[in-house]
């Protein structure tokens, strides 16, 4: 697992005319080790208190890469900051976002993905990739 994980790094890497390191793949390590949706710069940040020597440049570029093949999903949810997060599967799941809290909260539901369908067929087609994100706010107290 852990190793064909590693040899799809090293592929797309190698796609991308860059080198693998281990400061690369301590980028990839780090985003795929979290279910968080977190900024480049608390990536970076994460990977630079576990005592790794890497540029910000280095970071923000293979976060990149992995994107552009990908491995890691960019989500913009309307503040200006990307967010990412692992594609580890191909299990889906859709976001909201708490404009209150900034939280960010996955949910899937099934009926919402087959009335996707159902609108797209109506138009004649089928749905190849949405992105579907609720902006939200509690309740008031
Ligand atoms: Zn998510």
């Amino acid at each position: 697992m852990v190793d064909q994980s590693l040899k799809v790094l090293k592929g797309i890497l190698r796609k991308d005319g860059l080198r693998f390191t281990t400061q690369r793949q301590s980028v990839w390590d780090e985003i795929r080790g979290s279910h968080e949706h977190r900024d480049a710069e608390d990536i970076y940040m994460c990977i630079r208190n576990n005592d790794v020597r890497v540029s910000r440049a280095t970071v923000y570029r293979t976060i990149d890469v992995l994107v552009k093949n990908r491995l890691v999903r960019k989500m913009d949810v309307g503040d200006g900051r990307s967010r990412y997060e692992p594609r580890l599967d191909d299990e889906h799941h859709d976001h909201m976002i708490c404009e209150k809290t900034g939280d960010i909260i996955e949910f899937f539901n099934e009926e919402l993905e087959n009335l996707q369908e159902k609108i797209a067929n109506d138009h004649g087609y089928t749905v190849v990739r949405h992105v579907h994100q609720l902006f939200v706010k509690p309740f008031p107290e």
